[in-house]
């Protein structure tokens, strides 16, 4: 049986929820720089201005979670100084994006919103420092209680392996709750520390389970307190853009560049950057199993692209809507079928097929 971790490595009173002392929070590193642009728009290949058009018809709803995306034209009209200073006068600049915003940030967004109504002076980065402790306290429960259910389990282990499992549950216990709080990556280094057990443990189902259980440990994305804890170590530009950009729209590779995907948007569709980034490069139809309502999301975002090609809103990509439908059927094995009958082909093209026939029809009716 493996020692579970015990509490003692709290250092922290988790109930205090004023947080720590000035004294104490000024131990905090404090990253007032600005930082390079944490949202990539140039994700894929293809011509920036058309990317940019198709990204942002107004009113376009991501294709996998199908929640309308921030606007990327009024997202870039924030300058670096709208995130600086008392962060009452920042936050009421990115209200109108509230209704946008992921759950966490938007949670994040009414904490920082009440607190700034408290301490009128405080930019964003010390209204989040002067709450550190308390969501630490947080998140070192939630971390603890996961990595003790997941060895809790039962495990059917040679005491070799169990030997290995103390030993990676020595290097876990070091890089949660022994190493500096603002190491980076700790999640994805658990993680790796338990996918390296499975790769020298015969028992593999058996670390699969355990992994699985370790998958749940909270994260910026979906966790408060991860998101607290991580942006205190940013600066307030940082913890701004962070608080739009999930909402952001982005170009998703159908078929993963990952796996030789073109960069061509006949394999790019619009997804918010929370959705593009948790997918990574699972196939759609691995994909489709944990976002089962992603093939109507689909369907939703090319019937606005469509009627957007219909009525000259959305240059340059008359093809489209053909394309893509070609490419979802083929990367999907056919599970999905988009439906285009409202794509009416522009004129051109169609006298262009006409063209083609009537010369066809000359050649056949010559043999
Ligand atoms: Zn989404």
């Amino acid at each position: 049986m493996v020692m579970k971790i015990q509490t003692t490595f709290f250092k922290y009173n988790i109930n205090n929820q004023t947080g720590a002392n000035a004294s104490s929070i000024s131990v905090i590193p404090k990253n007032t720089g600005i930082t390079k642009d944490v949202v990539s728009f140039s994700s894929a290949n293809v011509d920036k201005e058309d990317a940019y058009n198709l990204r942002n018809l107004p009113g376009l709803t991501c294709a996998c979670c199908g929640k309308k995306m921030i606007n990327e034209a009024d997202y870039r009209r924030l300058k670096t100084k709208d995130f600086q200073g008392p962060a009452y006068p920042v936050l009421k600049k990115l209200k109108p994006f509230v209704p946008f915003m992921k759950p966490t940030e938007k949670t994040v967004y009414n904490l920082l919103k009440r607190a700034s109504s408290k301490d009128p002076n405080a930019d964003l980065n010390t209204l989040l420092r002067k709450r550190y402790y308390y969501h630490l306290g947080r998140l070192e429960v939630k971390q603890l209680g996961i990595i003790n259910k997941a060895i809790s389990q039962k495990l059917e282990l040679s005491s070799e392996s169990q030997a290995e499992l103390d030993k990676t549950m020595q290097k876990v216990r070091e890089i949660l709750f022994v190493e500096p709080k603002h190491s980076r990556q700790k999640r994805e280094r658990v993680i790796n520390e338990f996918v390296k057990l499975k790769q020298i443990c015969p028992e593999k189902n058996e670390i699969d389970k355990i992994i699985k259980v370790v998958q749940t440990l909270p994260n910026s994305k979906d966790d408060v307190d991860s998101f607290i804890i991580k942006y205190t170590q940013r600066g307030n530009r940082e913890i701004g853009q962070r608080l739009l950009s999930p909402s952001l729209p982005t170009l998703d590779h159908i078929k993963p560049a990952s796996k030789s995907g073109h960069d061509d948007f006949s394999n790019l569709i619009v997804m918010c950057e929370k959705c593009n980034s948790a997918r990574g490069s699972i196939h759609y139809q691995e994909w489709f199993k944990i976002h089962p309502e992603m093939p109507e999301n689909i369907q939703k975002n090319i019937n606005k692209i469509i009627k957007a090609i219909n009525t000259k809103k959305l240059q340059n990509f008359d093809t489209y809507p053909l394309d893509i439908k070609e490419t979802l059927e083929k990367e999907t094995n056919g599970q999905i079928i988009l439906n285009i009958d409202d794509y009416h082909a522009p004129v051109r093209e169609l006298m262009v097929l006409d063209d083609l026939d009537s010369a066809s029809s000359t050649i056949n009716f010559g043999v």
